[in-house]
C-alpha cells in the first residue's frame, strides 16, 4: 500500500497560525464576488405521487418506489428512489435537506454534548424563510469612527477590512432571497448554526494542556442556493452577533481584478475536494485550498500564502468554493465532510451497517484461545464491556468481545495470551507479534464511500483501520487511507481514521479482518 504523498507532505501548515504576520498585499485576485446562479428552477414537487410511507424510522426505509426517513427534528423527508441515470429529484412532505456536514472523528455521536447546536453531524435543511445575504456596496472611509457611524446608519450585515489607521474598507451586505446561510464555528452565540471545537486526536501528543483551541469563533459559512440544484458555496469568517465580519491591520487583505476588497482569516478555513469524487473506485487525495471571505480559492505553499495569490486559477473547475460530495473542509482544529444529498442517496443506511453486524454475529465467530463465541453489538445485541463482572457464560461477558491482532486481521476474544513487552501480543494462529486491539464498528453512514448496500446479500466483506481497530468495509478502508488531512497546526497532512481521528499507520493502513467461524 502506497500512500500518495509527493507534494502533499511539504505542506507547512504551521504558516496558519503566523498568519497574523503576513504582509499587506495589493495582488489582484480574480474575483469570485459573482456568484453564478446557476438554478434552473427544476419543478420538483409536480410531477411525483407522494408515497405514504407505512413507518417512519430514523434509520430510514425503502419502499418500491422511494427512501423515506426523518431527521433529527423529525421531519419527515421523502426522496423517490434513484436511477442511476436520472437525475436525483425529491419530493419533501415538509422541507428540503440540502446535504449534511459530519465531523471527523466522532464515529456517529458526541459524548458529553448537552448544546442542541454541538453534535456530529449537522443537517443543513432548506430555511423557512431566506436568509442569505450578498454583497452590495463598498466604502473606503478614513477612520474606524466613520466605519462604525456607517454600519450605524445601516445595520444590516457588513464586512470591515482595516488596512490602517487612516483606511478603512467597509463592504456592506443585503438581504439574499435565493439562499440560505449556515455558519459555523466555536462561539455558541446564536448567530453560529453549528457549534464546532476542537477534535481530540488521540495519537498527538499534547504539548501543552491548555493549548488555546485554534478554530475561530465565527469561523466560516455556507450558503445554498434556494433552488435545485442546491449548489452550496463556503466562505472564510462568520458574520458575529451584530452581523459584523473583522479583517484587522494584520490580516492578509488584497483588492482583486473588480476593485472588492477581500481577505483571509487568521488560521485559515481550507478545502479539498477529491479527485474522482467520494464514491469513486480510484477516489484520491487533491490539493488543499484556502478559501477568502469573499469565496475565492488558492493554492497553499510550503513557503508562505502570500505569493501564491497570484497563482489563482479560476477557470479551473476544481478549483473553486462549491461544496461538493466529499469535500472536506478543514477549520484548523477539526475537519468536516460534505455530504450532498445526491451522494447520502447513494449511502448505506445504519439498518445495512447493523446487518452486517448481525451477519457476522450468526457465523458465531469463535475465539480459538478461549473457545467462547464473539460477539458485536448491534441494535438487539447489548456491547460486552470490559468492566463487566458477570458470568463468562454470558453474552456481556468481556471475553466475548471480539479483538484483532493487528499485524494479522486474526481475531479472537479477549484473553492473556501471548503478552510480550509493550502490550504486544503474539497471535496464536500465525505468531505475529504486534498491537492487539477491540473491534469497534464504524457507524456512522455518511462516512461509508460504498454504494452496493440496495441488494441486501451484498454485504461487507469487513476490514479494521491500523492502529485503532474502527471495522468498517474494504472500500471505505481504502478510501479514508488514500485521504490525506491536516491535523493540528504543525502535523502537516495525514490519512486519519474518519470514526475517531487517529493517524493511520503508514504501512498497512487497515487490515483484513480473519474470523475463525465456530459450529
Ligand atoms: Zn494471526
Ligand atoms: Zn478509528
Amino acid at each position: 500500500m502506497t500512500i500518495e504523498t509527493s507534494n502533499f507532505m511539504k505542506l507547512n501548515l504551521r504558516s496558519r497560525s503566523s498568519s497574523r504576520e503576513r504582509p499587506l498585499t495589493n495582488l489582484q485576485i480574480t474575483n469570485s464576488l459573482i456568484r453564478t446562479n446557476s438554478c434552473n428552477n427544476k419543478k420538483l414537487i409536480d410531477d411525483i405521487n407522494l408515497i405514504n410511507p407505512s413507518t417512519s424510522s430514523s434509520s430510514g426505509s425503502y419502499t418500491s418506489s422511494s427512501y423515506t426517513e426523518s431527521d433529527s427534528n423529525n421531519n419527515l423527508l421523502i426522496y423517490p428512489k434513484i436511477d442511476s441515470n436520472s437525475e436525483p429529484r425529491r419530493l419533501n412532505a415538509t422541507c428540503i435537506k440540502y446535504g449534511e456536514l459530519v465531523v471527523l472523528g466522532y464515529n456517529g455521536g458526541l459524548k458529553n454534548s448537552n448544546q442542541s447546536r454541538r453534535k456530529s453531524k449537522f443537517v443543513l435543511n432548506r430555511r423557512d424563510l431566506p436568509n442569505g445575504v450578498k454583497p452590495c456596496s463598498q466604502h473606503v472611509l478614513q477612520t474606524q469612527q466613520e466605519a462604525d457611524n456607517l454600519i450605524q446608519k445601516n445595520p444590516n450585515h457588513s464586512v470591515t477590512y482595516t488596512l490602517s489607521r487612516n483606511q478603512t474598507v467597509v463592504v456592506q451586505y443585503t438581504s439574499d432571497d435565493k439562499t440560505d446561510m449556515f455558519q459555523i464555528g466555536r462561539s455558541s452565540e446564536s448567530a453560529i448554526d453549528f457549534i464546532v471545537l476542537d477534535t481530540r486526536v488521540p495519537n498527538l501528543k499534547i504539548l501543552n494542556q491548555n493549548q488555546q483551541s485554534t478554530i475561530s469563533r465565527f469561523s466560516c459559512r455556507i450558503v445554498v442556493e434556494r433552488e435545485y440544484p442546491y449548489t452550496a458555496r463556503i466562505y472564510a469568517a462568520g458574520f458575529d452577533a451584530t452581523k459584523r465580519i473583522f479583517l484587522g491591520e494584520k490580516a492578509t487583505k488584497w483588492t482583486n481584478e473588480k476593485g472588492e476588497m477581500d481577505g483571509v482569516t487568521t488560521n485559515g478555513v481550507l478545502i479539498m475536494h477529491p479527485t474522482n469524487g467520494f464514491i469513486g473506485n480510484d477516489s484520491k487525495s487533491n490539493e488543499w485550498m484556502e478559501v477568502s471571505v469573499c469565496g475565492a480559492v488558492f493554492s497553499l505553499s510550503e513557503t508562505r500564502l502570500t505569493p501564491m495569490i497570484s497563482r489563482v486559477q479560476t477557470n479551473n473547475p476544481n478549483k473553486n468554493n462549491i461544496l461538493r460530495d466529499g469535500t472536506l473542509i478543514d477549520l484548523c482544529g477539526a475537519t468536516l465532510l460534505w455530504r450532498s444529498i445526491e451522494g447520502l442517496q447513494k449511502t448505506p443506511t445504519k439498518h445495512y451497517l447493523d446487518m452486517n453486524l448481525e451477519y457476522l454475529n450468526n457465523l458465531r465467530p469463535q475465539c480459538p484461545v478461549g473457545l467462547k463465541t464473539l460477539v458485536f453489538q448491534t441494535e438487539s445485541t447489548p456491547m460486552p464491556s470490559m468492566d463487566t463482572m458477570s458470568s463468562s457464560s454470558s453474552l456481556n461477558s468481556p471475553d466475548r468481545i471480539p479483538m484483532v491482532y493487528l499485524k494479522c486481521g486474526h481475531v479472537h476474544g479477549n484473553h492473556e495470551w501471548g503478552i510480550k513487552k509493550d502490550n504486544d501480543r503474539e497471535c496464536p494462529l500465525c505468531r505475529k507479534v504486534g498491537p492487539y486491539v477491540q473491534l469497534v464498528m464504524g457507524v456512522e453512514p455518511s462516512l461509508y464511500t460504498d454504494t452496493d448496500f440496495l441488494n441486501m446479500n451484498n454485504l461487507f466483506k469487513p476490514y479494521a483501520f491500523r492502529p485503532c481497530g474502527h471495522m468498517a468495509s474494504e472500500k471505505t478502508c481504502k478510501y479514508w487511507s488514500r485521504i490525506l488531512v491536516p491535523q493540528g497546526t504543525t502535523q502537516g497532512l495525514n490519512s486519519i481514521c474518519p470514526f475517531c481521528s487517529i493517524t493511520l499507520c503508514k504501512e498497512q493502513p487497515y487490515v483484513k479482518l480473519i474470523f475463525q467461524e465456530g459450529v
